[in-house]
């Protein structure tokens, strides 16, 4: 059965001496490998869509006698839809998208349909490529408010993620009192997911920094969480940690954490 879907290149990795391995979120498969074979040569016919990170559609053979999907598949059409060209362009927004890229790839089932995870993974790719291209209607965007600022990507991809994955995190309810929240919550504690408000807080010395909770809070509201990004991505990835124990394996956060560095020493 030939099938046709679009996919996001989730990883390549090299294989033999012309070919690569290809593992990728498709839209109607879940995540699926090809070999590519004679894919390290120039005149590859595949050109950029099969690279790390880009958007693209695909033709491969789906063998019905192997249910489990786990095997090496061969790509008979590869087009090039959107390779992300302005994201790429950045730093600290190729990094992050690589994290969310792994986390997928190491999560997800193989042969299991993950609609869903397509559908967010490709939402951020393509609010980090609106975010940094340079035409009209992104600037307007962004002025307007309309469009998501390229700082809260991440950390809105994890708090989807956490929901679609059953640890659903409320952002507007103390986890004691259970009241709505009305200002910004007083402390924040991964291991549980739980937003203590002011009154709950009391005298005690919160766990949190200011950064984290007031980040959540701008999150929440869809306000651009700015400074304060790296402490919310770090809160809200040692509570997908917590639950799911599996994020010891993501080996591109040691590079988003470089990535950080660096992108502070050039802002101080
Ligand atoms: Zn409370």
């Amino acid at each position: 059965m030939l099938i046709k879907t679009r996919c996001i290149v989730l990883h390549r990795f090299p294989y033999s001496d012309s070919s690569f391995i290809v593992k990728a979120l498709t839209e109607e498969s879940g995540v699926i490998s090809f070999i590519l074979k004679g894919g390290k040569r120039k005149e590859s016919p595949f050109k950029g869509a099969l690279d790390p990170l880009a958007l693209s559609e695909v033709v491969f053979r789906q063998n019905p006698q192997k249910s489990s999907g786990d095997g090496l598949l061969f790509v008979k059409e590869a087009t090039l839809l959107d390779w992300h060209g302005n994201m790429r362009n950045d730093l600290m927004s190729t990094a992050v998208a690589q994290v969310m890229a792994e986390i997928v790839m190491r999560y997800a089932p193989p042969g299991v349909p993950l609609q869903e995870e397509f559908a967010l993974l490709n939402r951020a790719l393509e609010e980090l490529e609106r975010a940094h291209s340079s035409d009209q209607t992104s600037t307007d965007a962004a002025a307007n408010g309309t469009g998501t600022s390229a700082n809260n990507v991440f950390a809105q991809w994890l708090l989807d993620t956490c929901d679609l994955w059953g640890y659903h995190l409320d952002l507007g309810t103390c986890s004691r009192c259970e009241r709505s929240l009305e200002e910004p919550p007083a402390d924040f504690h991964p291991e549980s997911g739980g937003l203590i408000c002011r009154a709950c807080q009391g005298v005690d010395t919160p766990r949190a920094r200011i950064q984290t909770t007031a980040g959540l809070w701008a999150l929440r509201s869809r306000q651009d969480i700015g400074e304060s990004r790296v402490f919310v991505e770090n809160a809200l990835l040692a509570y997908l940690r917590n639950h799911i124990g599996f994020l010891k394996e993501i080996h591109s956060l040691q590079w988003l954490q470089e990535i950080r560095k660096l992108c502070s020493a050039q802002t101080t």
